[in-house]
């Protein structure tokens, strides 16, 4: 992506220091509420000894012996998150932060730092113990 700086936004490496992602507190409630309501459902259908009958309806039957719990609750996560969240890209060269306007469109606003500098928001931070 490009800024309106000249800098470049690269977004090759995966996962990337300067991407990341947007949700705000109503739709943080919805995917939260989305995501427990589907993995309680996964666990009753294990429960029931119905999961591999639902995981050859979701992954097909090619795909069941290789997709583990571990993968499906992962896949629900990203599923249910990717519905409500936009996308961030942050510019290492001004700090302007990139906001998509809409989601699954390319159209972003920029929102340009006070201290006018690259804050590595998007970047991993450490796990700080509780
Ligand atoms: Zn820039």
């Amino acid at each position: 992506m490009a800024c309106t700086c000249g800098g470049i936004i690269s977004n090759v490496l995966y996962p990337c220091d300067t991407e990341g992602e947007l949700i705000g507190e109503g739709n943080s409630e919805s995917a939260h509420k989305e995501v427990t309501e589907r993995i309680i459902n996964y666990i009753q259908t294990i429960e029931s000894g119905k999961a591999e009958e639902w995981r050859k309806k979701h992954y097909g039957e090619s795909a069941i012996a290789a997709t583990v719990h571990q993968e499906v609750i992962s896949d629900i996560l990203q599923e249910e998150l990717t519905k409500y969240e936009k996308s961030v890209a942050e510019c290492e060269k001004c700090g302007r932060l990139w906001i998509q306007i809409e989601q699954y469109k390319n159209e972003y606003l920029a929102y340009f730092p006070d201290n006018g500098r690259y804050n590595a928001v998007c970047k991993k931070f450490k796990k700080k113990n509780a």
